[in-house]
Parts: C-alpha cells; structure tokens; sequence
C-alpha cells in the first residue's frame, strides 16, 4: 500500500518532490519547534494517482485522508463539523516548484449553518464567526463550483451600500447573516445546487479541485514559462485554522528575510491588523509596513524577528514567510526561498558569502544567469529632468515605455502585433498572466510590493508599479485619471519601477553599468571557470563594450555590416554591378580603406585579444534594392521619363537583381562560395585586415587577428580560401617588412563540415560553431520561415520541447558538434573550438559547450556578464571537485 498521505511531523525539507514545497517546508518548520498550525499533506503522488483513476480520489486515498483527520482532529481537540467545537482548516495547494498565486486555496473549511453557531459562542464573537462563514462560501463557491467571485463581491457591495456603510468592518453580525444568505442563493442559482454543508464533502470536494487546478490555463502557461514538467502534480495541504480576522489583536502578513527588491539586509514586508491572509496577497486594502508592528505588538514582533532569522540560518537563504497573528499569539504559515529580482539575487549571494553563511561556488550557483538580463537594460536617463504624473510603489526594478492597455487580453493581442505596451489595471490576479507576460510592464492602483502584481513582474523581471491609488482607472471608459490629466487607451506613458514614477510619453533612456557587487561575483565566476567568454561585435563600439563587460575576446565579427553603411552602399553596388575584374577590382578598391578603418577600431578596442574576423556571408543581392520596389520605380519611370538615365541606371539594376535572385537564398551563393568564384572580393578583405595588423602594430600595440571562413562543406573550399588568406598576408608582409602572427579557420555550420571535421580540421586552426545556420541546415528549417509559421506550434504542441535556434538542439544539431571537435582534434589536438550562434548566450546551451570541451563560448556583448556566470555555474556542477557543491 502506498502511504499518500503524512503529517506535518512525518515529513521534512527533503521530502519536496512528494509533499510539494509548502508541505515540505510546513513539515521542516513543524520539526524545528516552530509555532505552525498542525495539518497533514496529500502527497504528489496522490495527485498523479487521481489522474490515473479517471479523475477520483480512490477509497484507498480516502481512507488515509479521513484517518489523517482523525489524528488532525485529536491533535486539536476539535472535530470537523461539531457544533460544540468544530476544527476548520484551509485547504492549500503546494507544487513541487512555488508557483505563487497559480493555484487555489481555500480557507475556514467545515463551516456550516450549524458550526458558525458554535463558532460564534465560542470565540463570543459573532461577527467574526459570520464573516468567516461568508468569506468561506464565496472562495470556495469560486474554487470548486466555479461560480466566480464576482457575483458576491457585487452582492456583497449592494447590500453594504444599502445599508449605508462604505467598509465592510461596519457590518454587524446580522449583516454577515443576511449576505449568507444571498450568497447561498447566488449559489443555487449558478450551480443548481445547494451549497454543501457536510463538512466531509466539502473536504473531498476541495481536495477534488486543487487536484484540478493543477491543469488549469493559468498553471499551464506558468509551468510552460518556467519549464517546469507537467507530470509533477500537486500536493495537497490540510491545516488547521488560525485567525487574523479577531480583532485588533489579530493580524496577517507577508515577509522577506531581506529586500527581494534590491538585496538589502532588512526585513522586509507588510501586514494588516484584523484580516485573514488572503487580503494581503490580492492587495484590496494597502497594508502597512512590517517594522510598524514593532509598535503595534512589540512581543510578537520581537518573535517574529527571532523566527526570522532562525529560518534564514536554518535554509542558508533568503526566506519569503507567511505569518498570521490570533489575538497575539504568532503562527508561522509558511517559508519559501524568496523569489528575487536579478539585483537582489546577486547581492543577497555576494553578502551571504561575506557573512560567511554560504561559499563562492554556492554564492554563484544561487543567481540565474538568465536573470541577470534584467540588469544589463537601459534604464532612464537621469540627466533629462522628469515630469511626474504619479508615484506608486516601486515594485520591481526597471524601466519601460509602452501604450497603456487596461485588458490582459488585449495587451496579448497587441504585443503579438508587435506592439510595446503596459498593462494598467486596478489590481492584477492569476487570469491576467498571459498580459503580463506580454507588457513591458505592469501599473496597479491598488494593493501593496506582495501583491500579485508586483511577485509575478519580479520573479519576470519586469518593472512594475503598485498601489498607485493616485491613479482613477476607468475601465468602462478605458482611460486613467490624475488629478485633472486624464490618460486614454493606447496612450505612451513610461514608468521607473524602480522609483514608482510614471510619466506622460517615451523618455530618454540609458545604457547599463554593473554594480560592485555585480562586479565582485563575475569576478568570482572568472576565478572558477574553465570555459573562455567572447563577444559577438562588429564594430569598435561594440568591441568596447565587450571588453567592459568582459569578454575574452571576439568570436564573430561579421564583416557586412561594415557594407551596410550608407556611404558605403554606392561602391558595394559597383563592385556587385562590374562586369569586368578591372572594374570590380575599382570598386573593391574604394571599400578596402574603410574596411581597414573598421579593423583597427575593433583591434585597438581589443587590446591584443583574439578577434575572429568572419569574410564576407551573406549572398550579394542582399546589398542590392528590393526586387519589388525596382520594378516599381522603373515601370513609373518608364511612363514619367521613359529617356532619363536614371531609368536606364535602374534598369541595369534590376537586371543584376534578377541575375542574382535565388530560389533559395539560404542555400544558394553565399559564405565562402562567393569566395571562391570571387576571389578578389575576400583578397580585398584580407588585404584590409592585414593592414589594419600592420598599422595597429606599427603603433607598438598588440593584435590577434584569427581569419574565419564561412560556410566550409568540403575541404577543398577552406584549402582554396586559406591560401588566399595565407598569400595576401605574405604580399602584405612584403610590403611592410613586418610578420604577422594570425590563425586561419572555418565556421561550421553544414553537416558536411561536422562529418568531414577530421578532412577539415587539416586546413583550419581553429572551428567555431555557427549554431544558427548548423540549426537551420541540420533541421533544414529556414529560420525565418519556422519560427514566423510552425514552430510555435510545434512547441505548444511538445513535438520539440524547446526552440532550437533559442536552445541549442543537444540530441541532434549538438550530436554534430560533439563529432566535429572530436573528430577534428583526432586530427589536430591543439585545434581551438568555440561556438558563436546565439546558443553561446543561453545557459542550457553553455553548459552542454563545457561538457563537449569547447574552449569558448561567444555571444552578444550584453550577453557576457550571463555567459561568464553560466560557464562557472558549468564548471562548478560538472568538474569533480573535492569541495562539496550545494
Ligand atoms: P499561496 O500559495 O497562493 O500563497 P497559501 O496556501 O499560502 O496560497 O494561502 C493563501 C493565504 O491563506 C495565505 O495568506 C496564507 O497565509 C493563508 N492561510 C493558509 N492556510 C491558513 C491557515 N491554516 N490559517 C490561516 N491562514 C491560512
Ligand atoms: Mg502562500
Ligand atoms: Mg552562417
């Protein structure tokens, strides 16, 4: 028989994958002496074990639960559903992963018409005993009956306006009476039923939907978010009651060991006086600051700090806790590692280490390198003076410029047009997931930095602002009020969240800098790591910026760009016009000059690290107009100035466009194909990088300049290629009297180069990987095409688990690269191998490099401070170290 059910002292922090984390947690605290409220958790496997049966729980899993109750029941000595004494617990959710606000819980479970009775004498409060009753038939008609709250938040409304109160604090017990009963209605109508009364049913049947909720859109699109497997399942946990809703003495709240926001070591959080834990979470009354309860119960505050500081040692992390206070005693209801914003994660590491509480592989282990995205973007430019329209609380950092939505689903809609917005509303909740997913950020009106809004954009590193009740949403109306400035629909505002400014239009922003702390723990990462950190860049600024950001070098520098540049274009053209050598050898002429200028910026920003130069790729009518738009302009001219030599100029042109036209320009006369059948265009830029060497070392600086030709598929095109390289340098070298040290390789980005590495690896000095096309060739998918019309669905639909242009592709595109470095070191030990796709930004994709044996990853220069984190996170995880890696 297999146990699916355990007490909370059964249990322990290891026991996640069973109990989910909140019940692991609940337990582990339960052990360590902590005042938690005792209860029992329905195991993961129980969920799975519901599903496996059609969707009911089996009388097997029925019999433990009801014998965890009875032991629930002697524990406290209540007994769910006694009139005299009745126990009333909450139902709670708890996944293997946190997913806060994903899932349902359900509190006050067991009241009925007969127990809110027994409530009421015993606690000789009424009130009290008739609004839990309420607040229970309205959340659980909501969870499990699926009759949505909104009907009895207007219920409730109606009947409190009629009766001329504005807060519900002013109703009386006979008020609470009176709205059971309309609710009880409400439910009779939407559900054709009665509400349960029978404490049992209404056990099973929340037990029953938390099993649910665990399929339900907004958990789906979460775990889909954050790759969390769908098999996992839910926990399920039964605890017994507390009260934060008994008066003045009572209380609930939420706290962070230390800042989530920006990693500062203070406690940090919010609590309301007289409110049961959901009021905190949905941010419908703003809370006060936690260090006000220091005036407010200085003895349960002192408790709370003590409790505080015993999770943190107790974890070696930050905790995010949930406490609730009955009539002054304190009860702890749950403790998570506490989700942070990129800053706050690499500070809350940094100090740790310092503090001597965790060590410097654990400090760089404890920081997502995907997060650290989040710093390396522009923020407000400080120097330009702002207008503010409002201040809201500065949930989570950043900032962002986009068109006000109110709608979630509207601003999905729009951001899949492409357009930039931010979602306004007057709180968010669980169902506005995919807006928020879609916004450059989130603005509240209400509720307070743990409200749903502000947990969800930070754990997203998206800028958000809450509670910022100076704004007057409108949703009828769309549009939002300050004062007297009113703000319409599909307006620009742009907000700092980490200020809680928002201001009217887009404003200037600025570039990124690393913090000291930033600083320190990269620096850490470099210590650790065995992996080599390059930089995409293709020009001196970007090479700059590479080498601020750290990078080794550069591992792909793209030389069309360089032809890109509107001076430039006319000689390109020429040079793709010519009809003759003689006159293409002109042309070539012109540009060699500026390609040599480019070099030497890029070398001198580079201070003597490698650069790998790439020869031109891209097929020649990619310089030249659209196909289209000449055909236009011609048949106008034709009819307008049918003998003006520009007619005749654009007539030449369109005439080399269609001559050039491909069918299937990704396959077609590119990379070093051009090379070969147009020697004298990778000569001229041979030619450009060799005096570029020769300048930046006549000025006694140092270069390294690495040559790398495109799109090899056979060994005789990097032989061809080479010795043009090699014979230009020596020209070069005659010229100037100088020697040159530099390397000549290829890219390999054809399965024919990965196949044949060993042939290859004859004529090359060094590999580097080019993912993206090895992705595109491998798969034969065109890029554009894939991702524009099937890929999408095919990741919905699981038939690939990832996007393998954003995740390197390990079981067939990264078979391949694993077969060119061996077989190319077969030939060449010494052979240098890296990647420069995209993938070499992406921590999955680094990692697999490591484990291959590559020497270096490259990527885009806002990329290298992630990529260095993930290559130490690599080595740490994969090296056999004697230090025990946590
Ligand atoms: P979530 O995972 O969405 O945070 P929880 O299960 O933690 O959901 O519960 C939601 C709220 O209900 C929290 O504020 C929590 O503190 C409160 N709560 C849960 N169980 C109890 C209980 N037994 N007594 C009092 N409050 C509870
Ligand atoms: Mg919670
Ligand atoms: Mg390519």
């Amino acid at each position: 028989m297999t146990k699916f059910v355990y007490l909370f002292n059964e249990g322990n922090t290891t026991m996640k994958e069973l109990l989910g984390g909140k019940g692991a947690n609940l337990a582990e605290m339960t052990n360590i002496g902590l005042p938690v409220p005792f209860g029992f958790t329905i195991s993961t496997e129980a969920c799975n074990s519901y599903y496996d049966n059609n969707k009911a729980i089996s009388s097997e899993l029925r019999e433990q639960i009801l014998r965890a109750l009875s032991e629930l029941e002697s524990k406290t000595g209540k007994k769910l559903g006694d009139p005299s004494n009745p126990l009333l617990v909450s139902v709670r959710s708890g996944a293997v992963f946190s997913m806060p606000g994903m899932m349902d819980t359900i509190l006050n479970l067991g009241m009925n018409a007969e127990t809110v009775v027994g409530m009421a004498k015993l606690t000789n409060n009424a009130r009290f005993a008739y609004d839990s009753y309420r607040r229970f038939i309205q959340m659980f008609s909501d969870v499990v009956l699926g009759v949505d709250t909104f009907y009895f938040e207007q219920y409730l409304e109606e009947t409190r306006e009629a009766k001329g109160y504005t807060h519900d604090p002013e109703m009386k017990a006979e008020d609470w009476m009176e709205v059971i009963e309309g609710y009880k209605k409400i439910v009779q109508k939407h559900t054709k039923q009665a509400f349960p009364e029978d404490p049992e049913e209404q056990l099973f049947l929340a037990v029953n939907a938390v099993f649910d909720s665990w399929n339900n859109q907004r958990a789906k699109v979460y775990r889909r978010l954050n790759r969390i497997p769908d098999h996992l399942g839910t926990a399920v946990n039964i605890q017994s009651m507390v009260f934060g809703n008994m008066g003045e003495d009572s209380g609930t709240g939420v706290a962070f060991t230390r800042n989530p926001s920006t990693g500062e070591h203070i406690l940090y959080g919010e609590y309301l006086i007289n409110a049961q834990g959901e009021d905190v979470v949905a941010g419908i009354r703003t809370p006060e600051p936690i260090q006000a309860l220091e005036k407010d119960m200085p003895a349960v505050f002192k408790q709370f700090t003590d409790t505080c500081k015993k999770l943190e040692s107790h974890y070696l992390d930050m905790q995010d806790i949930e406490f609730t206070v009955e009539r002054g005693k304190l009860y702890i209801l749950q403790t998570r590692n506490g989700k942070r914003t990129a800053q706050a994660a690499i500070r809350i590491a940094v100090e740790m280490e310092e503090e001597g509480i965790i060590d410097k592989q654990t400090a760089l282990l404890r920081v997502d390198p995907e997060q650290l995205d989040q710093l390396l973007h522009r923020r407000i430019d400080d120097t330009h003076v702002r207008k503010q329209l409002a201040k809201g609380l500065p949930a989570s950092p950043g900032a962002a410029t986009g068109e006000v939505v109110f709608d979630a689903d509207e601003a999905e809609q729009l951001a899949s047009e492409g357009v930039k917005v931010i979602l306004v509303r007057p709180e968010t909740t669980p169902d506005d997931i995919h807006g928020i997913v879609a916004s450059q950020a989130i603005v509240t009106s209400r509720g307070g930095m743990t409200s749903h809004a502000a947990v969800v954009a930070r754990g997203m590193g998206k800028a958000c602002i809450c509670g910022c009740d100076a704004l007057k949403i409108d949703l009828k109306e769309k549009q939002f009020k300050v004062g007297e400035v009113i703000v319409k629909h599909r307006e620009i505002i742009t907000i700092d969240g980490s200020t809680g400014e928002i201001m009217l239009g887009e404003i200037p922003m600025i570039e990124p800098e690393l913090s000291a702390e930033f600083k320190t723990l990269l620096q850490w990462a470099d210590e650790l790591r065995d992996l080599g950190v390059r930089a995409n860049a293709d020009n001196p600024e970007d090479a700059k910026k590479a080498m601020e950001f750290g990078a080794g070098g550069i591992g792909l520098c793209r030389t069309e760009h360089m032809f890109m540049d509107a001076k430039r274009v006319p000689f390109v053209q020429r040079m793709i016009l010519a009809e003759t050598l003689t006159e293409r050898e002109e042309a070539l002429s012109h540009l060699l000059p500026m390609q040599q200028e480019d070099f030497e910026g890029i070398f001198e920003a580079m201070e003597g690290h490698p650069v790998t130069i790439r020869l031109l790729d891209p097929p020649l009518h990619e310089f030249l107009p659209d196909k289209e738009e000449l055909l236009v302009d011609v048949t106008k001219l034709q009819i307008l100035h049918p003998d003006s030599t520009e007619l005749a100029e654009k007539e030449a042109l369109l005439k080399k466009v269609r001559q050039l036209d491909e069918f299937n320009p990704m396959l077609g006369h590119r990379g070093c194909r051009l090379g070969m059948i147009h020697p004298e265009i990778y000569g001229m830029q041979a030619k450009a990088i060799f005096y570029a060497v020769a300048a930046i070392m006549n000025k006694g600086l140092p270069v390294k300049p690495e040559i790398m030709i495109p799109l090899v598929g056979h060994v005789n095109e990097l032989r061809q290629m080479r010795q043009l390289v090699i014979d230009t340098a020596k020209e070069v070298e005659q010229e100037t009297g100088l020697t040159f040290t530099y390397t000549v390789g290829t890219m390999i980005e054809i399965p024919r180069a990965a196949i044949t590495a060993d042939e290859i690896a004859e004529e090359a000095d060094f590999f580097s990987f080019g993912t993206n096309d090895l992705t595109q060739t491998t798969f034969g998918y065109s890029r554009d095409d894939a991702e524009g019309k099937f890929l999408q669905t095919y990741i919905e639909e699981k038939v690939l688990p990832e996007n393998p242009f954003a995740v390197l592709d390990q079981g067939g595109v990264g078979k391949l690269v694993e077969m060119g470095v061996q077989l190319g070191r077969k030939t060449k030990p010494e052979l240098k191998t890296g990647i420069c796709g995209e993938h070499g930004g992406e921590k999955f994709s680094i990692e697999f490099c490591y484990k291959t044996g590559l020497d270096y990853v490259s990527c885009s220069p806002y990329r290298v401070p992630l990529a260095r984190l993930a290559a130490a996170q690599a080595t740490i995880r994969n090296k056999k170290s004697k230090e025990p890696v946590y």
